[in-house]
């Protein structure tokens, strides 16, 4: 399986007044062709800042690649001119975003827009780029698309406009997708039906998706792989059934064990990760996980734990993994 996207060693931050601040620091994960990766952590954890980097929008933000490589299809989009940037964004590599209304144009309807986006892309005509923008809007499973074509933004509900808003993200027939947070505005019901949506997309389009998100049921739901955030950094990252049958980082741990369920105590409280997210301005040392971990030594305060393989097909940012996996395995009678 060849792999579409390769990022290594990224580092990327923003110009503040007291000098550049790290946002995300030495990320290093790949995408293969086909395959959805999830990036999870909590809200601050460095997903979007990664997203971001990829299409360099980060620069228009305030923003700056500080190091590192991004390999797409083989070539590095950090050496990339903006020129280069505007046709391979929205091109080879799609984004689609949290809450469609703010990346919707108010003022144009869905067909213009997605008629331009057809165009700017793909040498066409008017007639065919509507012909065309109907056609995705029936692939993104829009009812009465002909009557769509001719509405605006606010004239449709938000799972509708989540379903625009893919159309116009596939008007280029990209290789790669980037959906950051693409539910979180969604009712539970809406949400399910956009998963699905993008899970058959990537099927019969046989796309890679990169999907960003906080909710790491959406995570188990979607992805073949998974990379855990926290503080801008990679903590852990393996296959989904790895993560979700034996987490062994602490952080994935307790991300695991917040997840409501349905069977036990349902008046019990659920268990939540201590503490918050620290700020990007007084990181603390070593481990940047240790004030919240239940597990952090001396060592832990002190020095900050490599990205390792713990086998060949996962990698783990921990001190201790070994000896706390061991623990949780006794804790759980195995489970
Ligand atoms: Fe906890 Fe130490 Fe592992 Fe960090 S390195 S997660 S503080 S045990």
């Amino acid at each position: 399986m060849s792999r579409i996207l390769e990022i290594k060693q990224l580092t990327a931050g923003f110009r503040t007044d007291n000098g550049i601040i790290k946002a995300i620091d030495d990320v290093t994960f790949s995408v293969e062709r086909g395959k959805t990766v999830c990036i999870v952590g909590e809200s601050g954890s460095g997903k979007s800042v990664t997203s971001l980097s990829i299409l360099r929008l980060i620069e228009f933000e305030n923003g700056m690649i500080l190091n590192g490589e991004m390999n797409f299809e083989g070539e590095n989009l950090v050496q990339k001119s903006n020129e280069e940037m505007c046709k391979i964004r929205g091109g080879q590599i799609s984004m689609i975003f949290q809450e469609p209304m703010t990346a919707l144009n108010p003022v144009f309807t869905i067909g213009k827009q997605i008629c331009e986006a057809i165009r700017y892309h793909k040498k066409s005509s008017k007639a065919e780029a509507m012909k065309r923008a109907r056609e995705l809007l029936q692939l993104v499973g829009m009812s009465e698309p002909d009557i769509r074509l001719k509405q605006y933004p606010h004239e449709l509900s938000g799972g509708m406009r989540q379903r625009a808003m893919i159309a116009m993200a596939l008007a280029s027939d990209p290789k790669l997708l980037i959906a950051d947070e693409p539910t979180t505005a969604l009712d539970v019901t809406i949400q399910s039906q956009i998963l699905t949506l993008l899970q058959d997309l990537k099927e019969k389009l046989n796309m890679s998706i990169l999907l960003i998100t906080h909710d790491i049921g959406v995570a188990a739901e979607m992805s073949d792989r998974v990379v855990v955030m926290y503080a801008g950094k990679v903590l852990e990252e393996g296959s989904v059934y790895d993560i979700f049958d034996k987490p062994l980082h602490p952080y994935t741990i307790g991300l695991l064990r917040s997840i409501p369920t349905t069977d036990g105590d349902r008046t019990a409280k659920l268990p939540s990760i201590k503490g918050g997210i620290p700020n990007l301005t007084d990181m603390p040392t070593g481990c940047r996980f240790h004030p919240r971990c239940e597990y952090a030594t001396s060592k832990c305060k002190q020095v900050e734990p490599p990205l390792e393989r713990a086998n060949e097909n996962r990698r783990i940012a921990c001190w201790h993994y070994e000896a706390i996996a061991n623990k949780e395995a006794v804790l759980t009678g195995g489970r």
